[in-house]
């Protein structure tokens, strides 16, 4: 049998990190298991539709590489794949409930339903339910007579679809992740299954769906899990209970310190962002960073994400996705939930920079210096790229963490050279920079080996005048080999950052 997975998100609003992580999820089990990866919108509340968020999803799905098989924006055999475009659909299964003996009308006003639920406080209930018990007090088709509930319907009076949950029996689900997870019909509610608005709720839609879509698995949030007992009810009352899919609940995404779930507010205040992409909000305008925008590698930011939940069975950390499919399982997701760490993240970011091609950094470096005059070639600027790029997090700070290249110094750590500045450090730089300027074939390795022989001439240590060196030649005190820098620097402005040096360090002696 094909297996058939669905990511089944509301636009109420982006996409959060959680959510993107179900959907990848999806795609490599999908990949894996050559099945279907399907994107149907769930759209049946109108009134939390946020507008552009359904191409929000689209957009976020295609950066992070999830690749979409079926539904929107696709198409497929199986379509419409927005909800709203299948509204007729539903009516008819929520009817045949109703025939069948597993679901209600109910026409109880907004206010009789407060009123049930007041008196049921009072009377010492702490969560009161529309359920097995209270319906019998209740404007229902199982309360009120037969002709009562037609004379109501041909007046036009509004009503919903409930769900006639049994009052009890054990509802079992045999969890891909969580293993048998059993519940007892007495502590679920009669969900509405139809809107009096003439639309499904999203337990009927999500089930009605799933089933003519032909879901196989169905893999999502470990927040619908409460919610499935129901599903699997609905299942067997439709008599589908043969082609019911399989379930996979994912962990929760915790803050960092474990306590509760990820949320945007958490981000915000911690400095990082949930969403995949920069979202706009449409209502108030308000800008909110996505990984994307912040600098994150597509590549970094799915490998960050399928570690929040799973992990392989060996210490492999860095993964692409064609490496994910041929790994991944659900077999291998945790129940516990996954502590979101956005210092690993960006570590994953580092990680994916040092895979890249130097190319991708040397286009990104001349995009980044734009204007900026200097006098390399693109020979020069990749030995740049090279020596820098186990020193970012993101691409963007190349040309920061490379201004020396471009700059002579302006200032020094004045800790440090005040530490350094010794008379004998003053004179061997002083050396090095005579005997550069008659060197013919200057090199960093050349300078390496004039470096130590002066040295050793001197009697001097290393530590002593290698930090001058550096000093004198990037104004900084990290950075990679000074050598390796020298060399990009070349003869002309070695020289002139030694002269420079020469003429400044004198003071902090
Ligand atoms: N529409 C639900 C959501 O927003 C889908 C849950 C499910 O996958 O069943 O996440």
């Amino acid at each position: 049998m094909e297996v058939r997975v669905r990511f089944a998100p509301s636009p109420t609003g982006p996409l959060h990190i959680g959510g993107v992580r179900t959907a990848l999820y999806n795609y490599l089990f999908a990949r894996q298991n050559g099945g279907k990866m399907l994107l149907r919108i769930e759209d049946t509340d109108q009134t939390r539709y946020v507008k552009g968020a359904e191409e929000y999803i689209i957009k976020s799905l295609q950066w992070c590489g999830i690749e979409i098989d079926e539904g929107i924006p696709v198409g497929g055999p199986y379509g419409p794949y927005r909800q709203s475009d299948r509204k007729a659909i539903y009516k008819e299964y929520a009817e045949q409930l109703v025939s069948n003996g597993y679901a209600y009308y109910a026409f109880d006003t907004a206010e009789e339903l407060d009123e049930m639920r007041r008196k049921m406080k009072v009377q010492g209930v702490p969560n009161p339910q529309y359920n097995s018990i209270s319906r019998q007090y209740m404007k229902n088709s199982l309360s009120l007579s037969e002709d009562e509930v037609q004379k109501r319907m041909e007046a036009g009076e509004s009503y919903v679809i409930r769900i006639k949950m049994p009052r009890n029996e054990e509802v079992k689900i045999n969890d891909i992740i969580r293993k048998w997870v059993v519940v007892n019909s007495a502590q679920l509610d009669d969900k509405v299954l139809f809107k009096s608005d003439g639309m499904p709720t999203y337990h009927l839609a999500n089930v009605v769906d799933d089933y003519l879509m032909k879901i196989t698995h169905v893999i999502r949030g470990e927040e619908w899990l409460p919610s499935t007992p129901l599903h699997v009810l609905l299942y067997k009352y439709l008599g589908w209970e043969e082609s019911m899919p399989q379930f996979a609940h994912l962990p929760l995404l915790l803050r960092p310190d474990g306590n509760g779930k990820l949320s945007k507010r958490d981000g915000d205040m911690m400095g990082f962002p949930v969403y995949p992409m920069e979202w706009k909000d449409p209502k108030t305008g308000d800008v909110s960073s996505g990984y994307e925008s912040v600098g994150f590698l597509d590549t970094s930011f799915i490998n960050m994400l399928s570690f929040l939940g799973w992990h392989p069975s060996d210490n492999k950390e860095i993964f692409s996705m064609d490496e994910l499919i041929q790994s991944f399982s659900l077999e291998r997701v945790s129940k516990a939930g996954a502590k979101f760490d956005y210092e690993k993240a960006k570590w994953f970011n580092q990680q994916h920079i040092l895979q890249l091609e130097e190319g991708v950094l040397l286009e990104n470096l001349k995009t980044q210096i734009q204007g900026q005059a200097h006098a390399y070639n693109d020979n020069d600027l990749l030995k740049i790229c090279s020596l820098l790029k186990e020193r970012i997090q993101f691409i963007s700070e190349l040309s920061n963490e490379a201004s020396y290249f471009f700059k002579s110094p302006e200032n020094y750590p004045e800790k440090m050279l005040r530490k350094k500045c010794s008379a004998e450090g003053l004179a061997f730089l002083a050396k090095i920079n005579e005997s550069v300027s008659l060197m013919s074939d200057f090199s960093g390795n050349a300078l390496h080996t004039l470096f130590n022989s002066t040295m050793e001439a001197e009697g001097l240590k290393m530590g002593q005048v290698m930090p001058l060196l550096r000093m004198a030649l990037s104004g900084t005190m990290s950075g990679p080999p000074v050598f390796d820098i020298a060399d990009v620097l070349g003869k002309e402005s070695v020289q002139e950052r030694l002269k420079l040096a020469l003429e400044r360090f004198p003071t902090y002696a």
